[in-house]
């Protein structure tokens, strides 16, 4: 069975480490959006591994990992993770596919981000600056470069030229020369080329052969494009439907979907966070849970748990189960409460808002649970957490109605209880969702 792995809240959840938990029952882990501002954080026997582009999956030597045309590459920052997983003694050669769809990251998609962001003024999104909301608007605007274009010089060229010009009439005295930018490409689609491939044929063939995939998301279903908290929101699909149009693949062949969420909400940059907690508390959280970005080194805003936006989440992407994580950061809390609605006014909302004003001006309804004194951390037995930790999740999983299979207590890949009564991990396989 084909599975995909994606963020039920604002990103950051702790994919990497479930994505990496899970792989050891799949062949093929693909990645269908994003670029390389997700960073999936895995420790492997204490070594820390940042994984942006490539799928974490990597770190499994049987597994092959895919970059989907849904997925925006900058060849530079490829490489450059190529390498730091090769002086760590991981070979990719052989094991990666890249799509001739994906459109690349080029060297004036970095400076327009970095432009617009400022240009913005008070009204930021929050951007990583690394180009890839720029690159996504000229592949929409059908002006795009794809892996496939470095096999054509004379068309790359064309098409480069035309979008620097542009480019060089946009920004005030800027006068970038098209030719290395051609240059250099045509050196990357060297390097580039025995990786590229038609990752939907392949894939295809995969199921085929019976190889099961495991679909990878990165940020946060709050974070998509359409349907999250838009215009504070990343420039992909980064909810399920990203999965079909991100890799060229069936809605059918996802066979069911785990989503990751925290115990409690974080999220980067700007945008409303309804249950955000500032001060002390929102500190603590903070500091205990190292709520600071991988890559951009970022202070993330923390909050309690939104159950409101989890069963949004449970909706768009029809969430078989989820997987809980970070569990142990409110180890030694006194109370902890869960955001069950939203009071907007005079109205009680139990249905996440599609309007982001809406959302701003709504106050979180809090439950309150008690908390636990004795340490979560490291626990791998669900019967072994302390009780009020127990009710705490029963009762998340009943304000969110999704049943939390995994739970996370650690940043290591054994910090995890599985729960074998509503998923099971066997014979390398995953049974008990749906087959
Ligand atoms: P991702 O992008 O969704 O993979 O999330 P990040 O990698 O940005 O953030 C997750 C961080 O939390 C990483 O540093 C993980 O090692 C860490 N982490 C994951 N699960 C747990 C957990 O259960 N407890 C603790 N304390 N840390 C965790």
């Amino acid at each position: 069975m084909n599975l995909a792995v994606l963020g039920a809240q604002w990103g950051d959840e702790g994919k990497g480490k479930i994505v990496d938990l899970l792989t050891p029952r799949f062949s093929i882990v693909a990645r269908y959006q994003g670029g390389h501002n997700a960073g999936h954080t895995v420790y492997v026997n204490g070594t820390k591994f940042i994984l942006r582009l490539i799928p974490s999956g990597i770190l499994h030597p049987h597994v092959t990992c895919v970059i989907g045309n849904g997925v925006v590459v900058d060849p530079q920052a490829l490489f450059a993770e190529v390498d730091e997983l090769a002086r760590n003694g991981v070979e990719v050669d052989g094991r990666i596919a890249i799509s001739d769809k994906a459109h690349l990251i080029l060297p004036y998609h970095r400076d327009l981000d970095l432009l617009l962001e400022a240009r913005r003024g008070d009204r930021k999104i929050g951007t990583t600056s690394r180009g890839i909301g720029p690159a996504y608007e000229d592949k929409i605007a059908r002006r795009g470069i794809r892996v496939g274009d470095l096999a054509d010089p004379v068309g790359l060229e064309a098409t480069v030229r035309d979008n620097v010009t542009a480019r060089n009439r946009l920004i005030q005295d800027s006068t970038m020369d098209w030719r290395p930018v051609v240059e250099q490409l045509l050196t990357d689609g060297e390097r580039l080329r025995p990786w590229i491939r038609d990752v939907s044929v392949m894939l295809h063939q995969a199921m085929r052969e019976g190889r099961p995939i495991l679909f990878e998301g990165a940020q946060g279903t709050l974070l998509d494009i359409d349907h999250g908290t838009y215009p504070y929101v990343t420039s992909s699909s980064a909810t399920i439907g990203g999965v079909c149009t991100g890799l060229g693949v069936s809605p059918r062949a996802i066979g069911a979907v785990v989503g990751v969420a925290k115990a409690y909400t974080t999220r980067v940059g700007e945008g409303p966070l309804p249950t955000e907690l500032f001060g002390e508390q929102g500190q603590r959280l903070r500091e205990s849970g190292q709520e600071y970005g991988s890559v951009t080194g970022r202070p993330r805003r923390c909050g309690w748990y939104d159950a409101v936006a989890v069963r949004y989440g449970v909706r768009i992407n029809g969430l078989d189960v989820l997987a809980l994580t970070k569990l142990d950061v409110l180890d030694g809390l006194e109370q902890i409460e869960i955001c069950t609605a939203y009071r907007c006014g005079s109205r009680t909302l139990t249905d996440f808002p599609s309007d982001v004003g809406q959302l701003a001006a709504c106050e979180p309804v809090y439950e309150s649970m008690p908390g636990w004194s004795a340490p979560t951390r490291g626990i791998r037995r669900f019967e072994a957490l302390p009780e009020a930790a127990r009710r705490y999740i029963a009762r998340l999983e009943e304000v969110s109605g999704v049943r939390a299979a995994i739970v996370s207590t650690g940043s290591e890949r054994d910090d995890t209880i599985i729960r074998d009564d509503i998923m099971k991990l066997q014979d390398g396989r995953i049974a008990g969702l749906q087959d």
